[in-house]
């Protein structure tokens, strides 16, 4: 039976759809305004919030602040110029035989959407975060489910929404935060009938499970589930020739920021078994080494880690090259790691190919770089992929296309553009639908769908 928080909250968002997503696309672009100064309004009080709840530092919760209040800003100007819409028509030719009708055709909202909040950024992928701001974009409500790790940042940021509906007097139903209780909340949510898309960001276990509450209801919805992934990089000599020393302070920069706690952390490196290829990776170690330990976002991702750690070093095939010293600082302490093994290992064992959500990367040693594109079209589906050289193999980046969302070349992947062209998604498992992205603008996409209107030739009143 599903619960009557759940039935009160889906069917409100029922019941606000028709006005929500009809009223004009200004007055949403006021509410995602209101609510990203209400955010602001906090003040460093809400950033003292997260922080205590998420063991984030403040210099990052506070660009993690702007960044959700652009994406908020970025989808109010999206949501006023109605370019979104997509607004096409196939004119009328009464004339021909048979008559042409007039077809035109516009993206509308899908109805209410089950958004569930990311552990890894308790700001911009949660409550009023880029899922929440597509979707109320383009006219749908949003069941927020809270995640555990962040609960009183979760409840401040849903009273700045309730506050900006009723400042833009858009009704209470368009938004409403499900936290508390277990598993079976999300689960009911999905399910709920007055439900008709979702969104998730976590684990691939997590992801799957909703996924397929989603496709197994008596309606199958889209659920967008973005998952595990790997980010391989793949190194060629001539960027080692370059700087290789600036390439492994930037490697490790990425593996280790906000202790590892990103989707498109760098957790397999592709390297060749020479001189230099060891030297960067002795150099690697070095870093990775001294790494102080950080802090992670629950005791459980912690938890999770530390026991991924002990797996890898005792996989055979597989080498430890670099073991960050624990401190002994609680159950949240993650400490980074360096392993690597050998091509023909790598291919032959599955588990090295899963995400391990935390500071450690695999470093997979190639016979040459002739190896790359083989082991390319064995990956899963990933959020990106980078490429380190200025004349790449073009077999290896046809694989590449066709297993991630983003090729990342001569840079890093951590650290995701808002803007009109990023993609942060991906084949299946980095997501359930390789079309859309949860970042960017093209991020409303998951909360539409087309509807056409016809009309007779003969009709009065068709425009053509
Ligand atoms: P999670 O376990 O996937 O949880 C995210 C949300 O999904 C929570 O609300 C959770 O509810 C719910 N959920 C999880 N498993 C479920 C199931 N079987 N049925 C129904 N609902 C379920 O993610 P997390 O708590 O953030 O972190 C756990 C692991 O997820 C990490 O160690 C990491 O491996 C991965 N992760 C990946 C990313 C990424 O961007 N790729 C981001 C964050 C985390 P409960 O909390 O009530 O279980």
């Amino acid at each position: 039976m599903i619960s009557r928080e759940v039935d009160f909250a889906a069917n409100g968002a029922a019941a606000a759809f028709r006005e929500f997503s009809q009223r004009p696309g200004a007055d949403r672009a006021r509410l995602l305004r209101a609510i990203a100064e209400g955010i602001e309004a906090l003040g460093d009080s809400l950033l003292e919030t997260v922080q205590r709840e998420s063991a984030l530092p403040l210099a990052r919760l506070s660009g993690e602040r702007t960044r959700t209040c652009t994406q908020l800003r970025q989808f109010a100007d999206l949501a006023e110029q109605d370019a979104w819409r997509d607004t096409r028509v196939d004119a009328a030719e009464p004339a021909r035989t048979p008559p042409r009708p007039e077809v035109r055709s516009q993206l509308v909202a899908l109805g209410p959407a089950a958004v569930f909040a990311a552990s890894n950024f308790p700001l911009a992928f949660s409550v009023a975060g880029g899922d929440t701001a597509s979707a109320l974009a383009v006219g749908c409500p949003v069941v927020l489910r809270a995640h555990p790790a962040h609960p009183e940042t979760s409840h401040r940021v849903a009273g700045v929404i309730r506050d900006a509906l009723a400042a833009t007097r858009l009704p209470d139903g368009a938004f409403a935060l499900l936290s508390g209780g277990g598993r079976e909340i999300g689960i009911d949510l999905v399910a709920h009938p007055a439900i008709k898309v979702g969104a998730f960001t976590g684990s691939l276990q997590g992801g799957m499970a909703l996924w397929r509450t989603a496709q197994q209801r008596r309606e199958p919805i889209p659920f967008f589930a973005e998952m595990g992934s790997v980010n391989p990089v793949f190194v060629y000599a001539d960027a080692l020739a370059r700087d290789a020393q600036g390439l492994a302070q930037g490697l490790h920069a990425s593996l280790t920021l906000g202790v590892g706690q990103f989707c498109t952390q760098p957790g397999l490196v592709f390297l060749a078994d020479d001189d230099a290829g060891r030297a960067f990776a002795a150099r690697l170690a070095e870093l990775v080494a001294a790494t102080a330990p950080g802090q992670m976002l629950s005791e459980s991702i912690a938890a999770a880690y530390r026991g991924g750690v002990v797996a890898r070093g005792a996989t055979r095939g597989v080498a430890t090259l670099a073991a960050a010293t624990p401190k002994n600082d609680g159950a949240r302490s993650g400490s980074a790691a360096l392993f690597a093994t050998d091509a023909a290992t790598w291919l032959a064992s599955p588990e090295l190919s899963e995400e391990l959500f935390g500071p450690s990367s695999l470093i997979v040693w190639c016979a040459s770089t002739r190896d790359f594109a083989a082991c390319a079209a064995a990956l899963h589906g990933q959020l990106t992929a980078t490429v380190w050289g200025d004349a790449p193999d073009p077999d290896l980046l046809w694989a590449l296309e066709q297993k991630a969302g983003r090729i990342v070349f001569n840079g890093f992947p951590t650290g995701v553009e808002l803007g009109g062209a990023m993609m942060h998604g991906g084949p299946f498992p980095a997501t359930t639908d390789s079309r859309f992205t949860s970042v960017g603008l093209r991020a409303f996409q998951r909360f539409v769908r087309p509807l056409a209107w016809q009309t007779p030739a003969s009709a009065p009143g068709v425009r053509n």
